[in-house]
């Protein structure tokens, strides 16, 4: 990421925590790479010079400032895009710990311990821990969800895994919204766009994109919904609505933005003209934060968004009618809803 700057804690003339005042009082801890579930419990971290890490994995303190970075940007972007203080909206600062238990490759939000829990990563896969912008910010957004529409897969097998329509939703929006996280920072170091992961060091250059879902390899993410997206794995399921925000967002085809080139598919062929970025996750937040609730589908999303158009820029609008346009363009319509199911 670069240097950066932080707010910190001074607690003596030559003590400093790593502690945000000025954002609830948001706090990174080291967990000590053990499975430390408990805030309370994670060690405090101090600087006796105010310079923290050292933007190498060699510093434990490194991973830290990442996560204390990708927090404080994922609260501002809330708090300046659409008023919403703290994750929850309840002007509490979002708590995080880094080096979370030993060899885990993963990152994510507990709200029972209102804090992100970091892994380091696994040393295979993912190399580093996990603390890019992007995945805090899909992370957090997980939190916001949990907020908000409560948004629940529909099963759960034996290994953890989550299927179904309104679980896709979920990792979809924390992908929408976590990509927004990187616009709103506008770090040169980390130049935004609308791919998920693409500074987790793997093969394929990213996680998950928006753009054209299904160039990804290890999830299987799909462009378009049918009817198997009822039982299709929550991450993989995510590209239906990632790629109609993406329409909505910057249309169809070819499209080269802060030097990404995008290459947007529809189904058959229908072509979008895009709205822009701010319209369409204003569209998306209202939609959320408004409309859905724990069991909304892809067609009941489609209808939150059109309402949420509506409500923003008139029912008659060019908005309103990209949004209709661009569910159509990843097959969600209203001739195709699911007579069962509504
Ligand atoms: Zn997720």
């Amino acid at each position: 990421m670069g240097t950066v700057s932080l707010t910190t804690t001074q607690t003596a003339r030559t003590s400093f925590l790593l502690k945000d005042p000025t954002r609830y009082g948001t706090e990174t801890r080291d967990a000590k790479n053990k499975l430390l579930e408990n805030f309370s419990k994670g060690t405090k971290i101090t600087s006796t010079t105010n310079k923290w890490g050292n933007g190498s994995v060699s510093s434990r303190t490194s991973a830290a400032v990442d996560a204390q970075y990708g927090i404080t940007k994922t609260l501002d972007f809330y708090k300046k895009t659409f008023g919403r203080k703290g994750i929850a909206n309840n002007s509490k600062g979002a708590q995080a710990m880094v080096h979370f238990g030993n060899k885990i490759a993963n990152a994510f939000w507990d709200p029972t311990c209102n804090c992100m829990l970091y892994g380091d990563g696994d040393g295979t896969m993912f190399k580093k821990p996990l603390v890019a912008l992007d995945v805090t910010g899909h992370e957090l957004t997980h939190g916001v969800v949990e907020a908000t529409a409560r948004l629940e897969p529909t099963y759960v097998d034996a290994n953890g895994n989550q299927y179904g329509e309104p679980g896709s939703l979920n990792e979809s929006l924390a992908d929408i919204f976590g990509s927004n996280v990187e616009f709103y920072a506008n770090n040169p170091k980390n130049p935004p766009n609308y791919l998920l992961g693409e500074k987790l060091g793997l093969a394929q250059k990213f996680l998950r994109r928006l753009d054209h879902p299904s160039l990804d390899k290890l999830e299987g993410t799909i462009d378009y919904w049918s009817s198997s997206t009822y039982y299709t794995e929550v991450h993989a399921g995510s590209g239906v609505s990632s790629h109609a925000y993406y329409l909505l967002a910057e249309g169809s085809g070819k499209k080269t933005i802060g030097g990404v080139a995008y290459n947007s598919p529809t189904y058959r062929g229908l072509s979008v003209k895009g709205i822009g970025r701010t319209k369409a996750t204003a569209i998306f937040y209202r939609a959320l934060t408004r409309y859905m609730v724990s069991t909304t589908d892809f067609h009941d999303a489609r209808v939150a968004t059109l309402k949420a158009a509506k409500d923003l820029y008139g029912a008659g609008s060019t908005e309103y009618k990209t949004v209709d346009r661009a569910w159509a363009a990843v097959n969600v319509t209203a001739a195709n809803t699911p007579a069962d199911r509504h």
